[in-house]
């Protein structure tokens, strides 16, 4: 039979089994290597509040403001739902996704690979 995908929809290489985890939005349970996997930086302040701070602080600008680190696992049914992941043709389902916060992006992103969250997302080192 022919397979919709080599990996099957799943990260699992000659492992077996791996670790269930809850989806975010449903708590259904998931496998770690099928969840759908998005990692969020944002600030804890937006702009206009940041300014108000930066002005009253006695640190000024010099003072970096905290930011949350999310890591948000999602179950297929949700991912498709919220349109984090999208149902794809038979030719784009090759095409193959790497973070933008891994280093040398920009190069390997022609042709197989593609960025994810290309429009939202920012590196780590950017402010
Ligand atoms: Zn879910």
């Amino acid at each position: 039979m022919p397979k919709k995908r080599r990996n099957n929809g799943r990260n699992k290489k000659h492992k077996g089994h791996s670790d269930p985890i809850h989806c975010e939005n449903c708590k259904r349970l998931v496998p770690k290597d099928k969840a759908i996997k998005r990692f969020l930086i944002k600030n804890m302040v937006d702009q206009s509040s940041k300014r108000d701070i930066e002005e009253a602080s006695v640190y000024g600008k010099d003072y970096t403001m905290p930011r949350l680190f999310i890591k948000n696992q999602y179950c297929v049914s949700c991912g498709i739902h919220a349109r984090i992941v999208r149902v794809r043709s038979n030719e784009n389902r090759r095409i193959r996704y790497i973070s933008n916060f891994r280093e040398g992006v920009e190069e390997a992103s022609n042709g197989l690979y593609k960025q994810a969250n290309k429009r939202t997302a920012k590196k780590p080192n950017e402010k």
